[in-house]
């Protein structure tokens, strides 16, 4: 960390994003970046990735890409060891990659149910199990590192129809309150952040005809946050002093009420 300078507060650091090939992974990318930090981004689509780093390198920053699946532990774990063997190890987790397929409960969407729990559940544990070791190490050698989980509003509010992906990210948000009690005490800030609705691919999947239509209704009453504001806020996360954790994170288009 010696090199740090206000410009830059994440030189020196290593920064691993989940779902870094569009929406808020993206763009949080580019931020810690030109924060400072080398950014490995992972996501499936190496097109994009390869675009991303391409874009970060032009603007004068470090990034390497790594196409993987999330839900494929042993992939994700590669990811990681190839981490460890070329940059010395991860100190940052964005933990973001997710999806949402809201749907009444009664039609039984199982398919979609089981979509959510694998990439919002599963996949944000296989990244914790392959990173929490250079989390830990990190925390350890260098007297910071932050795992920050992408949680959402939905885990505290209540939206009908969003049941299974409300869910999945009440568990992102619990799950992130109780990791700080083991990792706080090494040097780990652990954070969920939850995001009101911002406009991302996020949306193009749904599809549940009204959830299609309450979102294009909320259109017309607020203006939906970008991905970069919400990268604004995990880069500010980013470059607190350690002795800073921001638990919870909650950030919303001002005119959304819940
Ligand atoms: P996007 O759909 O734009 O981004 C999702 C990212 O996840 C993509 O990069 C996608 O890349 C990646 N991804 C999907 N499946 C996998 C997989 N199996 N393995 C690896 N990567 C995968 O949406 P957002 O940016 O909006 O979503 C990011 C996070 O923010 C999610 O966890 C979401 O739940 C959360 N969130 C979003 C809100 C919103 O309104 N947009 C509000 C609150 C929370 P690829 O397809 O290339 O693999």
């Amino acid at each position: 960390m010696s090199t740090q300078t206000t410009a830059q507060p994440l030189q020196g650091r290593v920064a691993v994003v989940t779902g870094a090939s569009s929406g808020i992974g993206e763009a949080s990318a580019e931020k810690l970046a030109a924060l400072g930090a080398h950014v490995v981004v992972l996501a499936r689509r190496a097109d994009r990735l390869t675009d991303l780093v391409a874009r970060i390198e032009k603007n004068g920053g470090n990034a390497t890409a790594i196409a993987v699946d999330v839900t494929d532990k042993a992939a994700l774990q590669g990811a990681a060891d190839r981490v460890e063997a070329e940059l010395g190890g991860a100190d940052l987790l964005l933990n973001n990659a997710g999806v949402m397929l809201p749907a009444p409960i009664e039609e039984l969407a199982t398919d979609q149910w089981q979509q959510q729990i694998d990439l919002n559940i599963t996949g944000l544990m296989n990244a914790i199990g392959a990173f929490t070791p250079q989390l830990v190490k990190a925390g350890e050698e260098r007297g910071v590192a932050d795992l920050i989980n992408t949680s959402s509003i939905a885990a505290q509010n209540i939206f009908p129809t969003f049941a299974v992906y409300s869910g999945t990210k009440a568990y992102v948000t619990h799950l992130s309150r109780h990791l700080r009690t083991e990792l706080g005490s090494k040097n780990v800030r652990v954070s969920a952040i939850e995001p009101g609705i911002v406009g991302t691919e996020l949306q193009s999947h749904v599809t549940d005809q009204g959830a299609l239509d309450w979102l294009e209704g909320s259109k017309e009453t607020m203006d939906w946050l970008t991905s970069e504001d919400v990268a604004e806020t995990i880069g500010f996360l980013a470059a607190l002093p350690p002795r800073v954790n921001l638990q919870q994170v909650t950030i919303m288009p001002t005119a959304q009420a819940s």
